[in-house]
């Protein structure tokens, strides 16, 4: 068996050394329940408010505007289902919706369910490369009363940067704009016009924590309606005991994140060109449905289509020769259908099934671009002789 070569990280990165070891000392040092009013738990709250504090920091806002929930996941939904159904008790209205088909599923079936509440809701044109068209968004917003917007930093498929500053602009209490943050974390530098966002979701894993964290960043002035009623913690916005250990981790993996991403984002750049400078060199021809421009995507994911390959082929294939690759977001890999995303950037079905995205990580070496570019050569040969046969 070929050893693996890991080219999925914009699915999920392990868990980094330092982070659990900080998990596993602060639930050993602080294992109570941190809403138990005894000296224990007095104990683990301020351990819980202490990693709160160094997240918003890092995510320039106060700590209470920082809530933690299970993943990115959790906080789309709450971002975007709460975000709406506030306005809509406010404004006795339902306010209309705005994303474009380049969201993660993560964002878009939260719009989806809001949808079959009445909320209205409008997919704005994406470009070949999943680039979101910002002036429609924008307009759409402007002729509403009352508006909530899902926009990502980039998407995790093409890696392409959305344009955050001209959108966030536009966001007051009454037209939110909520940020999927997931892809950025970490790979970009931070964005001043992200401090605009209504809302913005992060992820843990996707940074080096344990998987089962993430977080919400609320505006002061967002209105939000529970979506996990419980026993009040987080200041009502999400019910459910917290977890200081959980917390502490995914404070220390985006301490790390950030510290590193120049480094990082310099790294995984060099494997995206040398992976794509080796494939070029094996005479295959490919397009990239990733922005031509390195300014324009994340600096270590690309995205290949490779016509008139048999996209039901490439996966498996990529698979035995120890690939780690993706088609499609990760969660729907599983399913074996065509990226939604590549069907909106234009692509047709058979194409986008012919496509497959790399994603660095920083613990991938340059020498294993190299390599991953030089199997993938080879397989491809082998399906393009067995589809001219
Ligand atoms: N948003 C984006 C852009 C993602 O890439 C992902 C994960 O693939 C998510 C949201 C979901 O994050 P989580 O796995 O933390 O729920």
């Amino acid at each position: 068996m070929p050893s693996r070569i890991f080219l999925d990280a914009n699915a999920g990165l392990p868990a980094r050394e330092e982070v659990l070891a900080a998990y596993v000392r602060t639930e050993r040092e602080a294992p109570a329940n941190p809403a138990s009013t005894h000296r224990s738990g007095r104990r683990a709250q301020a351990v819980l408010e202490d990693a709160r504090a160094r997240v918003a920091a890092r995510l320039r806002c106060d700590a209470p505007q920082i809530v933690f929930t299970s993943g990115a996941t959790e906080a789309d939904n709450l971002g975007l289902v709460g975000a709406a159904r506030a306005l809509r008790r406010m404004h006795g209205a339902a306010p209309a919706l705005f994303a474009s088909a380049a969201e993660h599923p993560a964002a878009l079936a939260p719009l989806r369910l809001l949808q079959l509440e009445g909320c209205p809701l409008t997919l704005v044109d994406i470009d070949r490369h999943a680039r979101v068209d910002a002036d429609a968004l924008v307009a759409g917003m402007r002729g509403a009363r009352a508006a909530v917007v899902a926009l990502q930093w980039a998407n995790n498929e093409t890696g392409a940067i959305q344009p955050l500053a001209a959108v966030l602009a536009e966001a007051t209490p009454d037209r939110v704009v909520h940020v999927d943050a997931v892809q950025g974390i970490g790979k970009l530098p931070w964005d001043a016009a992200l401090e605009q966002a209504s809302g913005l979701a992060v992820s843990g894993h996707k940074i080096g924590a344990p998987k089962g964290v993430g977080v919400l960043r609320l505006r002061d002035d967002v209105a939000l309606d529970a979506v996990l009623a419980g026993g009040g913690q987080q200041k009502g916005r999400r019910g459910g005991t917290e977890s200081p250990a959980l917390a502490v981790a995914f404070a220390t993996a985006l301490d790390l994140a950030m510290d590193e991403q120049q480094d990082a984002a310099r790294h995984t750049a060099a494997c995206t060109d040398a992976f794509l400078g080796t494939l070029r060199a094996a005479g295959l021809s490919f397009k990239e449905n990733h922005p031509p421009e390195a300014t324009e995507r994340l600096p270590n994911t690309c995205n290949l289509a490779f016509p008139g390959v048999d996209g039901r082929a490439l996966m498996p294939a990529c698979d035995l020769s120890g690939l780690d690759v993706a088609s499609g977001a990760a969660c729907s890999s599983g399913a074996a259908l065509p990226s939604a995303v590549l069907r909106a950037c234009g692509l047709n079905d058979e194409l986008a099934q012919a496509s497959l995205r790399a994603s660095f990580s920083p613990n991938t070496t340059v020498q294993e671009a190299h390599e991953a570019a030089r199997r993938l050569a080879t397989l491809l040969r082998r399906l393009y002789e067995v589809a001219n046969r």
